[in-house]
């Protein structure tokens, strides 16, 4: 009891701050000691607030730059240990990026007034966009932080129309100056010429360092307009993000749009019209701090008995019982560009990824699902998500945070079809339908065309490369739209791209064209009419309906070969001869056959104990878990996915 009483003191030392070792010595930051249960935040009247994100390309150092926030302003205590505290989830920690934007409240003495400082740190991956946008829509100015050495990048030029279009306070901030090969200089060049920004506006840093974070403070508190909400409005909050938790049940993070609410207060969530009481409220510190009231123009944390995930809905507005108002206009809702199936490995686990799932969707809001089923794998769904990245991060909080185990089937994008048959026209209720999965993707002959999603992409490069990723967009059908020079030799480039083109691994193959140097962005632009056609591909000559794609006429023959051969080299050999065929309607284009192979995992085990044969014969079944059987062949989970990754160029 002792020990445990004694483990949990030294976790809250390190997340709380305060402690004697770093807030002692004249800092003029003020450290404000908290007390957990007792933080009033009625001394923060609307114009001691300020609202800001930090907003990057990806490893520019948002994170680290949030570090330094917390520790300046005594939310966590300074140590070495701090790295990339916002962070939270094991997905991020392991693949060292940041996918879900996290709130923290800090406090801050500036020309003698205590500040509320709200911050926002967000993902820079362009799968992750929604989580800025809902981001930038909770503040009122943002740090958009360049790295002195790479200079701007393709999700640089990005975040900032996002935020340019909210017409927020941009505060540009170069980072990690103190890097060998830094070029402020040439950086601040690049962010007059690229966004019309002053270069005197850019602060230079060091974020690992610590150099000059203190005036990246100041200059919140002077350029970044306080929220213009007033507490005698009656109440009315956004609820801008929320997670599960299991004890708890849902926990809302709410931006509070005008009034105050507090503990004990009837409240009403607009959408479903439910009314609960609020049983806890409080600001992040990053960790919970309670509080007994949140006033407006403050963002925080609120507990409120909701049990159920369907009834928190991210973009809800919430307001008192006895005060309605009318609700706020909310969020787009996010628009997925990769669909996939999505299946539990063991059929009786089929409620229990239900509710997972319905779980992480309330923590990642842009996911849309809907019901499916496949011969092969039994009832499922189709997940709708923004990219492959954000697709294997969800499958990856999945398996960590619900211990749930499943099969993904190959991601398509978004295709369309125009009807042409007045009796199918009748059937769908009009004459344009979107296939969302291959397998339902209609006939030639019921079809007057077919349409596919592209997208405008921005690709930032050193120009050494500009020849090789030329070469590289016309393999992908892209149309060069505009290229120009943003300094001596950093070229911005524009292609319109068909989305499936990008979707898979241009990416990657556009980073080690360019040793690392390249980014790509990419927003949607609409649909194209195109040459599609539907391929099959068999397993001794049994079709697989979760391999089914569709692809352009043009590369039908060569997709089909390379998917024959990445599936021969995916699907470990069996018993009997498999034959791999692929198909366009009755045709077979190509085929590679995986030859036989008997493994008798017993026959090593002359005589002897019947507990090791068990044991071995068990070992195997559970390999073979792993595996889908399709007709009588075995097939590995995650071959669905990698006999999409191409090779080429
Ligand atoms: P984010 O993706 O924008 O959140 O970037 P992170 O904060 O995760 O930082 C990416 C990498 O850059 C990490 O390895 C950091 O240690 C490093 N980094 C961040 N700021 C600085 C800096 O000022 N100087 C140097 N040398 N490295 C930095
Ligand atoms: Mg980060």
């Amino acid at each position: 009891m002792q020990r445990c009483a004694v483990t949990h003191a030294l976790l809250r030392r390190r997340w709380v701050g305060n402690l004697p070792a770093c807030s002692a010595g004249a800092r003029r930051v003020h450290t404000q000691p908290d007390k957990a249960d007792a933080i009033d935040l009625s001394k923060f009247p609307v114009e001691r607030i300020r609202n800001f994100s930090i907003i990057a390309h990806v490893d520019h150092g948002k994170s680290t730059l949030a570090d330094r926030l917390l520790e300046l302003t005594g939310a966590i205590a300074k140590t070495e240990k701090n790295k990339q505290v916002l962070d939270k989830l094991q997905v991020e920690r392991e693949r060292g990026i940041t996918v879900k934007a996290q709130t923290a409240s800090l406090f801050y003495t500036h020309q003698g007034h205590q500040y509320l400082l709200n911050l926002i740190d967000t993902p820079g991956h362009v799968d992750f966009n929604y989580e800025v946008s809902r981001s930038i829509s909770a503040c009122q100015g943002v740090l958009l932080i360049v790295d002195a050495n790479q200079g701007i990048q393709a999700q640089t030029v990005a975040n900032f129309y996002l935020a340019f279009e909210a017409q927020l306070t941009i505060i540009p901030v170069i980072n990690k100056i103190d890097l060998k090969n830094a070029d402020p200089d040439r950086v601040e060049a690049q962010i007059e010429k690229a966004f019309d920004i002053p270069g005197e506006e850019c602060i230079r840093i060091s974020a690992k360092l610590g150099m000059n974070v203190e005036r990246v403070l100041q200059e919140i508190v002077t350029r970044i307009p306080p929220p213009t909400f007033s507490t005698d409005d009656p109440f009315k909050a956004l609820v801008f993000d929320s997670k599960f938790d299991h004890y708890r049940g849902v926990v809302a993070n709410i931006a509070v749009f005008g009034g105050q609410v507090r503990k004990g207060d009837k409240v009403v969530l607009a959408h479903l019209g439910k009314s609960y009481e609020v049983n806890e409220l409080g600001v992040l510190r990053p960790d919970e701090h309670p509080t007994n009231r949140l006033y407006a123009g403050q963002v925080g944390y609120m507990i409120a008995g909701m049990r159920d995930v369907k009834e928190t809905q991210i973009g809800d507005t919430v307001y008192l019982l006895q005060q309605p108002v009318e609700a706020l206009p909310g969020f787009k809702p996010a628009k997925s560009m990769v669909f996939a199936g999505m299946y539990p490995v063991d059929q009786s686990e089929y409620t229990a990824l239900h509710s997972a799932i319905d779980r992480l969707m309330l923590n990642d809001s842009s996911v849309s699902v809907q019901r499916d089923s496949s011969l092969a794998l039994g009832m499922g769904w189709r997940l709708g998500f923004l990219g492959l990245l954000h697709m294997e991060v969800f499958n990856q909080r999945l398996e960590q945070e619900y211990n749930a185990s499943v099969i993904v089937t190959a991601p398509t994008v978004p295709y369309k079809a125009v009807l042409s048959s007045p009796k199918l026209i009748k059937e769908h209720g009009g004459e344009e339908i979107t296939i969302v999965n291959p397998a339902h993707f209609p006939d030639k002959s019921v079809v007057s065309h077919y349409l596919e999603p592209m997208v405008m992409g921005t690709i930032l490069t050193p120009d050494d490369y500009t020849g090789n990723i030329m070469n590289l967009c016309l393999t992908r059908r892209a149309i060069q739209k505009n290229m120009v020079y943003i300094d001596d030799h950093r070229v911005m480039m524009k292609y319109l791209f068909p989305l499936n083109e990008i979707v898979v691994d241009f990416y990657d193959l556009l980073k080690s064209l360019s040793s690392g140097y390249a980014s790509f962005d990419y927003e949607n632009v609409g649909y194209q009419p195109a040459d599609l056609i539907k391929m099959d591909f068999l397993l001794n000559g049994k079709p697989v309906e979760e391999l089914t794609t569709i692809v352009h006429k043009d590369k039908a023959y060569s997709m089909g070969k390379a998917m024959c051969e990445r599936l021969k080299d995916s699907i470990p050999r069996q018993m009997f001869e498999i034959a791999v065929q692929a198909a366009v309607g009755s045709k077979i284009i190509a085929r590679e056959t995986i030859k036989a192979y008997r493994k008798n995992v017993l026959a090593k085990c002359y005589g002897g104990d019947i507990t090791r044969k068990m044991k071995l014969l068990k070992k195997q079944a559970e390999g073979k878990k792993k595996m889908r059987r399709i007709g009588n062949v075995d097939v590995p989970k995650d071959a669905f996915i990698s006999v999409l990754k191409r090779k080429d160029k």
